[in-house]
């Protein structure tokens, strides 16, 4: 007898972007039967333990899923934004954590240039409630997104959705923007590695030369490519699937759960990797951190 095991290795907690907590996104891939899950928050993994902990014994029992550890950093190169995921890393390794706080720090830094910019243009929203509406369970220091901050602009009616916030306001280019301390896509990769994790480039399909950055970060080290992802189309997925098999690439996906769509949908678990791809993961990892000792 075989049942389906779906997985879904990318999503986002209370503890960065996300709008539901650990515990709650742990229900909620229970309810959808998904074996393995892996938590990626942006620059933070302090989501990671509570969905363990609500994943009671972490996916030994028949309907709870098994807690995948893993970051999403987010790296700049002239050839447009990157982001890279990382999975079954040490998140106790000083190092990681180090860095960790830093780009949280420069977020937060950021976060309040963000809001000075909208008073100076005429949309006063508070900082306070910036931070109250990225704390995580009324806890402070998570990691602080620029869609926390569209959130507190549809508050104060400023804009009608978070696109709206970004497409105005918030995005490259938009009055409102300011830019972050961030990573080359080189250095996100060894930043993983000396974490002993594997290092997958997320959603492709955003950066316009994927093809040559693929190749590119090949040489770097790369793991893995999302191929399973809302971004990429067809044709993008076909063509990762096939640089996946001439670079000996792991081949991931996931939905990118940030939390309800704008017509109340919910993708987690809609977006499904082979069952066994944690376990290609898992080994990559392993490889690393044999060569870090
Ligand atoms: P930040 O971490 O502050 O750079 O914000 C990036 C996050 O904002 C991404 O992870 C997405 O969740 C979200 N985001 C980026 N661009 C848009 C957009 N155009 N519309 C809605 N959300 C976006
Ligand atoms: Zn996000
Ligand atoms: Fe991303
Ligand atoms: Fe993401």
């Amino acid at each position: 007898m075989s049942v389906s095991l779906r997985t879904d290795l990318h999503m986002h907690t209370t503890a960065s972007d996300g709008q539901f907590s650990p515990t709650d996104i742990v229900a909620m891939a229970r309810e959808r039967h998904l074996t393995v899950i892996a938590i990626t928050d942006h620059d933070t993994t302090d989501g990671i333990a509570e969905a363990q902990a609500a994943s009671r014994i972490s996916g030994s029992h028949l309907h709870d899923p098994m807690i995948v550890p893993g970051i999403e950093l987010s790296a700049e190169d002239s050839g447009g934004d990157v982001h890279m995921l990382g999975y079954w890393l040490n998140i106790e390794d000083a190092e990681l954590q180090t860095t960790l706080a830093r780009f949280r720090q420069d977020r937060a830094d950021r976060a309040k240039r963000i809001v000075e910019n909208l008073e100076r243009i005429g949309m006063p929203i508070r900082y306070e409630r910036v931070l109250e509406i990225a704390a995580v369970s009324g806890k402070r220091g998570g990691a602080i997104g620029r869609p926390h901050i569209a959130r507190a602009m549809i508050e104060a009616g400023y804009a009608d959705s978070i696109i709206d916030a970004f497409n105005r306001w918030l995005s490259p280019g938009m009055p409102a923007y300011v830019a972050r301390e961030r990573l080359s896509p080189e250095g996100a990769i060894a930043l993983i590695h000396r974490s002993g994790g594997a290092a997958v480039m997320a959603h492709p399909a955003k950066v316009p030369e994927y093809r040559a950055m693929v190749i590119r970060l090949v040489e770097a080290g790369l793991d893995g490519v999302e191929v399973v992802h809302p971004a990429n189309d067809a044709n993008t997925r076909l063509e990762l699937r096939g640089l996946a098999a001439i670079y000996g690439l792991i081949t991931t996906g996931g939905s990118d759960f940030h939390g309800r769509g704008e017509n109340g949908e919910i993708s987690l678990g809609q977006y499904n990797p082979p069952p066994d791809t944690w376990r290609a993961l898992q080994a990559a990892a392993e490889n690393h951190r044999a060569r870090n000792t």
